[in-house]
């Protein structure tokens, strides 16, 4: 071998010695081909220092940016502009306070936002924020474990707060730093004139709103974006809610999700509030057959959400026969990007779940809203000093919020497909936080918190314990038949 390498080393020597000026002006050709490729590929993806809307173009009674609903996402956008000197329009079809359909749980990311802006302080100080210490899940063939994770984690992975109080504070909170929150403006239509560099929205009721950069930030049907041509289906995945009346039922802890075999890679999940109320809702998370959420579709949902309630051995337990529950109300999810062309265009940007800001495993979304909301807000202050929103300035927000949470999206989506195959993954998991107790459970509820990312479950100190787990697993159930079904009890849905 060594004989053969220093063979070919001499030959390649010789053939040099003998073409040296063909190979001078070969590799000369490379180099500039390649430093070419290079100055290209920086060109295309370089943001433009200048362009042609400096601060002061801005006609008088025209806005930096509009943005088109006050939901988390478009709140916080217009908060940390505002609070960056541009001057916003945020308007919301509804007045506030208004519910909002949700599961009420708040992940460890949009808490830190919160605290940034003050809000959380609100919503401690008023009692309207619950903070999650002892949770845990059930398994598919029911195998549960409840601890706490407080005390491994140092904070709590999430709160409880009801949107109806969460989203008023978040809306008021960027009036106070400076936004223009326009309530009961249900936006109908936004034309772009080009020559101008505006866009002018336009309401319901005929008034007229006009702005450098139009925010779509109006929820998981994204009216907007569609009418507009960037999103082009609807949501696929859908979520229950029923409120259950504070001390009239049986449950005890923060949060359990509850993963009924049937629904997988579904769950149902119960959040308790700071007045021991109870958010009970159920996920359908799209997978599988096209149309599909698992073996399940989203007409199943209010049978499966009723059944849980009166039947499921874990849930009705939990919940008890006496409670008073509110009737299943549903909305959209649109998980992952699903639907949408892009989320940048000229003097465009779309945000939270109507760019499908969602994560399509857990079916969470406040915290990516939030997230979002801020990166395109920190994108636009920037373009604002430029004075260029063309679609490679807006880009930059599309690279931050891949940076930050998308590039998460494809592991969520894999890991709804595995556990929809392969239950027994999620059986293990149950079971060595059996055996090992709360450690595992917080590094479990670290990771569906978005503590970490879902590429936390490749890591060698998680991968090969778990590896472990499964093989463990495997085994009592299938060779050794020593674990026991407990979710038998229910039929499978039609
Ligand atoms: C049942 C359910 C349970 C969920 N549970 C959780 C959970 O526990 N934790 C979690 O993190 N996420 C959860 N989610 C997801 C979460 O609710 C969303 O990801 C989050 O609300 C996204 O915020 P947003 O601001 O993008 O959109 P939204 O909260 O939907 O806000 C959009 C706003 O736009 C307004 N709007 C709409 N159209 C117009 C218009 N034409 N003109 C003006 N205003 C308009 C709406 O009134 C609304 O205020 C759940 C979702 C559902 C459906």
């Amino acid at each position: 071998m060594a004989k053969f390498v220093e063979n070919a080393l001499s030959k390649a020597e010789k053939f040099v010695a003998e073409n040296k000026k063909e190979v001078a002006i070969g590799a000369a050709v490379t180099t500039g081909a390649l430093l070419a490729a290079y100055a290209y590929r920086r060109a295309q993806s370089a943001v433009p220092s200048r362009g042609p809307y400096p601060v002061g173009s801005l006609p008088s009674d025209a806005y930096d940016a509009v943005i088109v609903g006050a939901g988390p996402s478009g709140s916080v956008c217009a908060y940390y502009m505002s609070r960056g000197g541009a001057k916003v329009a945020l308007l919301e079809k509804e007045t506030f306070p208004r519910d909002k359909y949700c599961g009420d749980a708040v992940c460890t990311p949009a808490i830190r936002i919160l605290e940034d802006m003050g809000v959380l302080q609100e919503l401690v100080a008023n009692n309207e924020a619950h903070f999650a210490d002892a949770g845990g899940f059930v398994s598919p063939n029911g195998t549960s474990y409840i601890g706490v994770s407080k005390a491994k984690l140092g904070e709590a992975a999430c709160c409880a707060v009801k949107r109806i109080n969460l989203d008023i504070r978040v809306a008021k909170n960027a009036a106070r730093a400076g936004a223009d929150l326009k309530e009961k403006f249900e936006v109908t239509g936004a034309t772009f004139d080009k020559a101008a560099g505006l866009w002018t929205v336009t309401s319901a009721t005929g008034t007229v709103v006009r702005g450098r950069v139009l925010v779509c930030a109006d929820g998981a049907t994204s009216r907007l974006a569609t009418k507009l041509g960037y999103c082009t289906e609807a949501p696929k995945g859908i979520c229950s809610r029923a409120f259950i009346e504070g001390g009239t039922h049986n449950t005890n802890f923060d949060g359990v999700c509850f993963y009924p075999k049937w629904s997988l890679p579904g769950y149902a999940a119960i959040f308790r509030h700071p007045n021991d109320e109870l958010n009970f809702c159920y996920y359908l998370i799209p997978c599988g057959k096209e149309g599909y959420c698992g073996e399940v579709k989203e007409s199943d949902l209010a049978r499966l959400h009723n059944d849980a309630i009166k039947a499921d051995p874990f849930i009705s337990k939990a919940i008890g026969p006496n409670a008073k529950i509110e009737r299943m109300r549903a909305a959209s999810l649109r998980l992952g990007g699903q639907g949408l062309k892009t989320t940048f265009d000229d003097h465009l940007l779309i945000i939270g779940d109507a760019a499908g800001h969602i994560d399509p495993y857990t079916g969470e979304g406040i915290h990516t809203a939030m997230m979002g909301g801020k990166a395109a807000a920190e994108s636009l202050l920037a373009m604002r000093s430029t004075g260029d929103f063309s679609k490679q300035s807006t880009k930059q927000y599309e690279a931050e919020w891949r940076r930050l949470y998308g590039h998460d999206f494809w592991m969520s989506k894999a890991f709804a497909e595995v556990v929809y195959r392969f239950p027994i993954l999620l059986d293990a998991v149950a079971s060595e936080m059996q055996r090992k107790g709360d450690s595992m459970m917080a590094k479990w509820a670290e990771i569906m918190t978005n503590m970490q990312p879902k590429t936390y479950f490749l890591r060698p100190h998680v991968a090969i314990p778990l590896g472990i787990a499964v093989v463990r697993e495997f085994i009592d159930q299938k060779v050794l038949g020593t674990k026991k079904d407990n979710y038998q009890m229910l039929p499978m849905p039609k």
